[in-house]
């Protein structure tokens, strides 16, 4: 059985009524601005779990998505879930480790780019690779980065047929590392351009180019279709509700918990494509309590969460030292709102959101979202405070996203249930903040915080990353936004 996908904002009677897993894929833009989500969800059965106490990462994986009924050739599904040897321990892709009591750390960044967004970008370019062939279409993805999912796209599309990546990101607004990862990235498919101005402008930029006229018919004439590698794309989703069964499973198999017992998901989040996957895992039968959001300065979620109002009117964005998470338009929580509320309703409130940039939920539908989440913020002190306390008292080193789940784990918890809190980005990923938080001295280049940071805590900078400081630039556009788009067609009749 095949799942279906429907409309998060309904039907407007251009666009199909549902449509298969891989028009979902190619084209995820649904009616009326709105996304693709599943019809229903397959259900795990009670021994589920478990049967699935020997699985591997793989095994475990094949099961959930054959469940799902995804219409992609069971070759390529094999092909996208081998990249999970990339890892450092194959079967174990997302090690998960006991830092407290009742605190499992989740590291979701043990892939080729020392990040979250390998889990379910690696097996995604094998996917969208191989649907772009099967339908012999050649496709476009632009990408604006603010550090974590250039890398990610570039290191998972390099030298894949049919799909060619710009990636843009704003010159000096990413780590030394970032950067690093994506202009050393050489490879005829690929082109990394650095923007003079911030993220937003280079966001900007790439609407901008998205809406111009006579790129469209650039396109058209080199019968390449554009595509979106974000994460509302739900064949990046897909990949992100297994891993939240694997750390499951993780604490049956530590014998931590047991089968049956619920626990919590603690979930540093921006654009909630991780939670989602989250909650899609429970709906399917995860023995869950709730779902902790937690967030830096750019607190939206949190409000949302704890008063059923979304307002950005106020609101500007702020830079945090959680950049992966500085976001106010947060995508995937109309899922959610789908899920919980319908079509109808979903559209209102995104055209609220359009329009007025705020919307408020009644008080029966905020009771049904504090059914379901919990939530909290932390700001860049008190993270620094955690990264510190957690390397002095537990030996335990994280990043920034990952402190912000801390403090919402000392606060968020009304039960005394063991909680999985997922860390998103290895310590080289952020390493000033880190060295910082160590050592008291701020304000050092990533190479320097690095070697303070394997100093003293007595590890060693892994050799991806070491490596990196020597690798020989292949990209080296940086330009100002209006030569974009001469930019990137010079690249498209290159490629
Ligand atoms: C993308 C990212 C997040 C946020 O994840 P969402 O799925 O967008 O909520 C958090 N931390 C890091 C390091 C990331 O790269």
């Amino acid at each position: 059985m095949s799942t279906a996908f429907i409309e998060t904002r309904g039907n407007d009677g251009q666009h199909p009524e549902q449509v298969r897993f891989s028009d979902a894929v190619l084209t995820p833009m649904a009616s009326f601005g709105g996304l693709y989500s599943p019809e229903r969800l397959p259900q795990l059965e009670e021994d589920f779990f478990t049967r699935h106490l020997e699985s591997g990462y793989v095994e475990l994986a094949r099961d959930l998505i054959r469940r799902f009924g995804v219409d992609i050739d069971d070759g390529v599904i094999e092909e996208a879930l081998a990249l999970y040897r990339r890892f450092d321990d194959p079967d174990h892709p997302c090690p998960v480790v006991q830092v407290k009591e009742d605190l499992f750390v989740s590291e979701l960044w043990h892939g080729p780019t020392r990040a979250f967004k390998d889990m379910a970008l690696q097996p995604f370019g094998v996917v969208l690779s191989a649907l772009a062939r099967a339908r012999g279409e050649e496709y476009l993805i632009l990408a604006a980065t603010s550090g974590d999912t250039g890398p990610a796209a570039l290191e998972t599309f390099k030298n894949r047929p049919g799909v060619r990546v710009a990636c843009l990101y704003p010159d000096g607004g990413t780590s030394d590392v970032q950067r690093l990862q994506m202009v050393t990235e050489d490879a005829p498919n690929l082109k990394v351009i650095g923007i003079h101005g911030n993220f937003d402008d280079a966001q900007a930029a790439l609407k901008q180019l998205l809406a111009s006229k006579s790129f469209q018919a650039r396109l058209d004439q080199q019968h390449i279709a554009l595509s979106a590698a974000n994460s509302v794309n739900f064949g990046r989703i897909l990949f992100q509700i297994i891993y939240h069964v694997h750390s499951y499973l993780e604490l049956l198999r530590q014998g931590a918990i047991a089968p049956g017992e619920k626990v919590y998901l603690d979930v540093p989040s921006g654009n909630f494509g991780n939670a989602l996957g989250g909650y899609y895992a429970w709906k399917m039968g995860l023995p869950v309590e709730r779902i902790i959001i937690a967030s830096n300065r750019n607190n939206v979620l949190t409000d949302l969460i704890r008063s059923g109002r979304y307002d950005i009117r106020e609101r500007e964005l702020i830079a945090t030292t959680s950049p992966a998470m500085d976001i106010l338009v947060s995508s995937n929580v109309e899922r959610v709102l789908f899920d919980l509320f319908g079509p109808e309703r979903t559209r209102e409130l995104m055209s609220e959101l359009t329009e007025n940039r705020a919307y408020q939920l009644s008080d029966e539908e905020t009771a049904e979202l504090q059914r379901h989440f919990v939530a909290d913020f932390c700001d860049d002190a008190e993270g620094l405070a955690y990264i510190r306390s957690t390397f002095e008292q537990q030996g335990y080193l994280m990043d920034p996203h990952t402190a912000n789940c801390f403090k919402a784990f000392d606060s968020c918890r009304e039960l005394p249930l063991k909680t999985i809190a997922y860390s998103t980005a290895e310590w080289t990923k952020f390493s000033p903040v880190i060295a910082e938080a160590l050592t008291g001295k701020a304000g050092l280049r990533d190479q320097e915080a690095l070697e303070r940071i394997a100093t003293k805590a007595g590890i060693e900078i892994p050799a991806v990353i070491r490596e990196l400081f020597e690798r020989p630039i292949a990209q080296d556009s940086v330009i100002d936004k209006q030569d974009i788009e001469r930019e990137i067609l010079s690249f498209l009749e290159r490629a």
